[in-house]
C-alpha cells in the first residue's frame, strides 16, 4: 500500500477480516517483517460501535472468536489490543502512541473497510502493507478487472493455484518482547458496553471460534463431503459444510479448508464440486465487490439486467409484501416462509433456498430497488455469515443477473433467471423441509 523505511518501532497487524492466529498470511507477513527488523510485534482489532447494522448475534460470535484468538496470540508472546471506537481514528492514534514502525492490514473489498484503511493511510506516514489473507489467490492477483462470471475467473484462478495453494508455516513464538504489554481485555465489560440490537440473539448451531471451526471442518470432511455433489441442492440432506460463518469472520482460513478437502479420500467429483464453491465462487464474489463499488445497488448490475428490470418495472405484481411481512414470514408461500424462519432461528439458511428466497423477494416487491434493499437487509440481519461479499454478490446474482446470463423473458423478472416452487419440488421433498423448519 505504501512502502518505505520503517523505524525500529513495533510492527502492528491491524486484524480486521481475518480474525485468527493460525494460518493467517497477514499475521505471518507481519511476523516476518518484525523478525527481519528485530522489533516487537502486536495485533490490534478495532471494534466499531456499530457495523452495517450488525445485531448482537454477530457481535457475540465475533467477540468469542477474538477472545480465543487473543489467547492463542498470547501463547506466542504477541500482545493483542482491542481498540474501541471508530477504527479510522483508533488505529492512527494507536500507531502514534506506540511508535509503530510498520502497519500490516488484511484485505476486505467492502466499501466501509476500504474507507477506514484509506483514512488511516492519509493520517499516517509509516509504511503500510496489505495482505489478502482471505482469498487463496489474492484478489488483485487473480484478476485486475471485474470478471463476467465464473467461466472467466476460473481459468485465471486455476493457473495460479499451484503457486498459492500451499501449506502454511506455523506462527512462531515472537522472540522480541513488546515494551508495553496490554492489560488483559475485560471481555465481559466489552460485551456489556455494546449498544447494539439485542433482539437478534446468538444461535446454538454454530459455536464460535477457531477451535470450533476446525472441528466443523473435520466433521464435514469425514462425514459429509462425500455426498456434496449429489446432495448440495437438497436442504433435507446435510451435505453442505456449514463453514460460512467461520469463513466470514476469518476464524477459519479458506486455504486450510481447501488443503483438507484435497487431502481427503472423498470422491473426486465431490471434492471438485466443493472447491468450485469455496474457491471460484467465493473469490468471484470478492472480485465483484472489489471492482464494482456499486455492489449493493442496481447500478452494479450488468446493463442488460438493468434494462430488463426497468422494462418490467410496471408489470403488475400478483402479490406484494412489505419488509415487515417478509421478516415475519407472513407470505402465502410455505416454502419461502420456511426458508425465512430457518434463517431467523438458526442463523443460516440453506444455500439452495437462498436463491429461491431472494428471487421471490423480487417477485413480491413493488420495485427491484426495494427488493434488493430488503434482501440485503434481512440477509445481513439474520445470517451469521451476513455482511459478506458472498451475500452482496448472491443477492445481485438472484435479483440482478450478476455473473448469470439472460433467460427467456417473463413478467416482473424480464430476462432475469426465474425460480419456482415447482422447480424446488422436482429437486427435493419440499414438505419435509417445511416440517423440519417448523420443528426447530
Ligand atoms: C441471495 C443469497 C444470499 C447469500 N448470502 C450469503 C452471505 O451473506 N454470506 C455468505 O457467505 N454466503 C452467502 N451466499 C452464498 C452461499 O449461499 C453461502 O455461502 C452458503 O450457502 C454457505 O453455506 P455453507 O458454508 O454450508 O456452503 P457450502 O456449500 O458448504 O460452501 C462452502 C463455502 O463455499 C463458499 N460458497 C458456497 N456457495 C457460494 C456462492 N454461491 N457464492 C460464493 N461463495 C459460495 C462459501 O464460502 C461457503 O462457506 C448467498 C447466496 C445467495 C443466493
Amino acid at each position: 500500500m505504501r512502502d518505505g523505511v520503517s523505524t525500529r518501532g513495533p510492527a502492528l497487524y491491524w486484524m480486521s477480516r481475518d480474525q485468527r492466529a493460525a494460518d493467517n498470511w497477514a499475521l505471518l507477513y507481519a511476523q516476518e517483517l518484525a523478525l527481519a527488523r528485530q522489533c516487537p510485534l502486536a495485533v490490534a482489532f478495532a471494534l466499531a460501535p456499530s457495523f452495517l447494522g450488525a445485531p448482537w448475534r454477530h457481535y457475540d460470535f465475533l467477540l468469542a472468536g477474538l477472545q480465543e484468538t487473543a489467547r492463542a496470540l498470547q501463547e506466542r508472546h504477541i500482545p493483542f489490543f482491542l481498540l474501541r471506537g471508530d477504527p479510522a481514528a483508533t488505529i492512527p492514534a494507536f500507531v502514534r502512541d506506540h511508535g509503530v514502525g510498520a502497519l500490516i492490514v488484511d484485505f476486505d473489498p467492502l466499501r466501509i473497510k476500504r474507507a477506514w484503511q484509506a483514512s488511516a493511510i492519509s493520517q499516517l506516514s509509516v509504511p503500510m502493507y496489505q495482505v489478502d489473507a482471505h482469498n487463496i489467490v489474492p484478489c488483485w492477483v487473480a484478476s485486475d478487472k471485474q470478471e463476467i462470471g465464473a467461466r472467466t475467473l476460473r481459468p485465471k484462478i486455476r493457473r495460479l493455484l499451484p503457486e498459492f495453494l500451499t501449506p502454511f508455516p506455523p506462527l512462531r513464538v515472537h522472540p522480541i518482547p513488546y515494551p508495553d504489554a496490554p492489560e488483559p481485555v475485560d471481555w465481559d465489560a466489552v460485551r456489556a458496553a455494546l449498544d447494539v440490537d439485542r433482539t437478534v440473539g446468538p444461535v446454538a448451531a454454530f459455536p464460535p471460534g477457531a477451535a470450533a471451526a476446525r472441528r466443523a471442518l473435520r466433521a464435514f470432511v469425514t462425514a459429509r463431503l462425500s455426498r456434496y455433489a449429489s446432495g448440495r441442492n437438497d436442504p433435507n440432506q446435510e451435505a453442505l459444510s456449514g463453514l460460512s460463518p467461520y469463513l466470514h469472520c476469518g476464524q477459519l482460513s479458506a486455504q486450510s479448508v481447501a488443503l483438507a478437502v484435497q487431502a481427503s479420500d472423498a470422491p473426486q467429483e465431490d471434492k471438485e464440486a466443493f472447491l468450485e464453491e469455496l474457491i471460484v465462487r467465493r473469490e468471484l464474489a470478492d472480485n465483484y465487490c472489489y471492482y464494482n463499488e456499486q455492489y449493493d445497488t442496481l447500478a452494479g448490475f450488468p446493463t442488460w439486467a438493468q434494462e430488463t428490470l426497468h422494462a418490467h418495472q410496471r408489470d403488475p405484481r400478483p402479490v406484494v409484501y412489505d419488509r415487515a411481512d417478509l421478516e415475519a414470514a407472513r407470505t402465502h408461500d410455505a416454502l419461502w416462509n420456511a426458508a425465512q424462519l430457518q434463517m431467523v432461528k438458526t442463523g443460516k439458511m440453506h444455500g439452495y433456498m437462498r436463491m429461491y428466497w431472494a428471487k421471490k423477494i423480487l417477485e413480491w416487491s413493488p420495485t427491484p430497488e426495494e427488493a434488493l434493499a430488503t434482501a440485503i437487509a434481512l440477509n445481513d440481519r439474520y445470517e451469521l455469515d451476513g455482511r459478506d461479499p458472498n451475500g452482496y454478490t448472491g443477492c445481485a446474482w438472484a435479483i440482478g443477473g450478476v455473473h448469470d446470463h439472460a433467460w427467456p423473458s417473463r413478467p416482473i423478472f424480464g430476462k432475469i433467471r426465474y425460480m419456482s416452487e415447482g422447480g424446488a419440488r422436482r429437486k427435493f421433498d419440499v414438505d419435509a423441509y417445511i416440517r423440519h423448519v417448523a420443528a426447530l
